[in-house]
């Protein structure tokens, strides 16, 4: 698999549909990428997505695409892009609204990868029921471990295509030429919310209701724990290794 999975459907919403249909699998994984913003989650879920074709769904994703197409003033989605500049969590009524009208994703025969959601265990519970309904069930939670100082570090010098979304690092993840995208050549952007200051409110944002997210998948077994504090090839071989060894992967 080399290609990343497209996804106008998760982007879009509504009646958009992929225009490439998911890669034939091996497997069907149905993941959930969990750890605090700038661990590098965006890297992995593209690492991951061209191993096993799993698609990854970021909900930051869908708030940053929607931003291009100007939403109405006072709608949730106006809403939701205010908490977001701030660094804000969105309410989980307008998230989960987000996800419900995206539920087809995740039953998609090429497998997902959640990124940035659940994020509050009021999310996760809700996803439980949206996947029972559907009668998919998740592989694995794979948590992603970082100290605060190193995350700061990480997200500071994250840079980010704004084309074909690839995420890079200026200093552990440079592109090839400096400043382009070495899939699309598009200029690479920081992300507005990657600032300081809104580092510092995702952050505590994180550890006061996404921390027990990851309890969440504890007690239902799933829950896969990753050091990553490692250069990223290193940490997507363990999280291969992970799966490898969890679900007995010739
Ligand atoms: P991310 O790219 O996952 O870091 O998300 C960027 C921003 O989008 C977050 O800081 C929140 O404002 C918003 N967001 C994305 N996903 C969620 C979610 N599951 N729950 C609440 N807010 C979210």
């Amino acid at each position: 698999m080399t290609s990343l999975r497209d996804r106008t459907a998760w982007l879009e919403g509504g009646q958009a549909v992929c225009l490439q249909p998911p890669p034939e699998v091996r497997r069907t994984w149905r993941l959930v990428l969990l750890g605090p913003p700038g661990v590098g989650k965006g890297t992995q879920a593209e690492f991951l997505s061209r191993a096993l074709g799993a698609c990854p769904l970021s909900t930051g994703d869908v708030f940053r695409a929607a931003k291009g197409r100007a939403a109405p003033p006072g709608s949730a989605m106006a809403e939701a892009q205010k908490c977001m500049a701030h660094g804000d969590l969105v309410s989980d009524e307008t998230v989960l609204a987000l996800v419900r009208e995206r539920d087809r994703c995740l039953h998609c025969k090429g497998g997902f990868m959640l990124d940035g959601f659940p994020r509050t265990v009021t999310q996760a519970v809700a996803l439980d029921a949206l996947l029972e309904a559907q009668r998919v069930r998740l592989d694995a939670a794979i948590n992603y471990e970082l100290p605060t100082s190193q995350v700061i570090s990480r997200i500071s010098g994250r840079r980010v295509c704004p084309g074909c979304k690839a995420v890079y690092h200026v200093t552990t993840r440079p592109p090839v030429r400096a400043g382009l995208c070495d899939h699309c050549g598009t200029k690479l952007v920081q992300r507005p919310d990657d600032t300081a200051e809104s580092v510092a409110v995702r952050l505590e944002a994180y550890h006061a209701v996404t921390t027990p997210v990851a309890d969440h998948y504890r007690a239902q077994g799933i829950l896969v724990s990753i050091p990553a504090n490692d250069e990223p090839a290193k940490i997507f071989a363990h999280t291969l290794d992970a799966l490898a060894t969890r679900f007995a992967l010739a």
